[in-house]
């Protein structure tokens, strides 16, 4: 089957013939239908994420379940499903009370490697590899979707929709009526600003340096958008709330910009990083600037519960409420994935998708 691996050393991620092993105990193999392109992908190439290599890449994918191993309940053969990168042992008091993406004793994705390419084993990416025809995860890691959903929709709720609108819901718990800005306008932030609507915030600032993006972003909800390649946008979220936002999200992964996040706050309000610097980035920020009971919040994966998340995702988009077509820019067949990551470094897509029954 084809698959995208990296071989590390910054060479190309090249579209090759892979094997993928059958379902173990407890495991599901699935046959990727459509795959997002985010930005942790490209950070694996350019090294900000360091992972084993040879690996498949891709961790935002929906698909139909092919087989399933011995043990396994939640799934069967033919059900509609969109991958979930995160593992977790359902046992430990963070995952009884619900806080998976705070497990003690989740196996690391770094371990696995259920594919053969060129005879030699090569990893999983994210617990998932989805930019591949096959792939096999964890019963926990394919979660059943609303085979409604077509599967280019579905993907996106895999990584960048739940992260986004999970950062804003699950973790910040912004409330009905509060102000919030969003910086960065990629697939992440834009359903950051969509989680600002399904939340009931009174205003949501949007923040980018692209023009389309922050068009965009009104299409989805944003009562006001910010151009900071022309004005400060510190001084403007601070002018348009009062003094500041009650609730701030990064979701670029730039230092410069976390610091912006981090000063547009008023008095108790709470910024939370969504973006990924480079493994091992400090920032420096003047420690009175918390004073007035400000926060600063991490945020892993949206603070996702898949199983309930995911479903509740669907939900939305198929009642009209959580966009998803619109974060769609372009369509790709896998072998234009240097096509694809390149316009993802130029800044032109929210989300690319890749269709994995297309042929280039
Ligand atoms: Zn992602
Ligand atoms: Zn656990």
């Amino acid at each position: 089957m084809r698959a995208a691996v990296y071989h590390g050393g910054g060479r190309r991620v090249a579209i090759e013939d892979v094997r993928v092993k059958d379902p173990g105990v407890g495991e599901v193999r699935v046959a990727i239908r459509a795959a997002g392109l985010c930005h942790s992908d490209l950070s694996v190439i350019d090294g900000s994420i360091p992972y084993p290599t040879p690996v498949v890449l891709g961790h935002e994918g929906a698909g139909i379940v092919e087989a399933v191993g011995p043990g396994v309940t939640a799934v069967k053969e033919g059900d509609a499903v969109v991958l979930s990168t995160l593992a977790h042992c359902g046992r430990c008091a963070a995952c009884e009370t619900g806080r998976a993406t705070e497990c003690r004793n989740a196996p690391s994705p770094k371990d696995a490697q259920p594919f053969t390419v060129d005879g030699k084993p090569a990893y999983q990416f994210a617990n998932t590899s989805a930019f591949a025809e096959r792939t096999v995860v964890r019963e926990q890691s394919a979660i059943p979707i609303d085979p409604r959903v077509p599967f280019d929709r579905a993907a996106l709720i895999g990584c960048g929709i739940m992260t986004g609108v999970g950062a804003v819901v699950n973790r910040a718990k912004v409330e009905t009526g509060a102000t919030m800005a969003v910086f960065g306008l990629g697939g992440i932030g834009l359903s950051c600003v969509q989680g600002g609507v399904l939340a009931g915030a009174a205003k949501i600032v949007a923040v980018d340096v692209v023009a389309e993006k922050l068009a965009l972003a009104r299409r989805l909800g944003a009562t006001h958008t910010v151009d900071a390649s022309r004005d400060d946008p510190v001084a403007a979220i601070k002018e348009l709330t009062g003094g500041g936002a009650d609730y701030t999200f990064e979701a670029v992964g730039n230092l410069a910009v976390i610091k912006q996040a981090l000063d547009a706050l008023g008095p108790g309000g709470a910024l939370t990083i969504v973006g990924v610097p480079k493994l091992g980035s400090s920032l420096e920020f003047v420690v009175h600037a918390l004073y007035q009971n400000k926060a600063i919040l991490g945020c892993r994966y949206g603070t996702a519960r898949p199983r309930r998340d995911f479903a509740l995702l669907a939900d939305l988009y198929l009642g009209g409420r959580l966009k998803i077509d619109e974060l769609i820019t372009q369509h790709y067949a896998l072998e234009e994935l240097p096509r694809a990551l390149e316009d993802l470094e130029a800044g032109r897509l929210a989300r690319g998708v890749f269709l994995l029954d297309r042929v280039a």
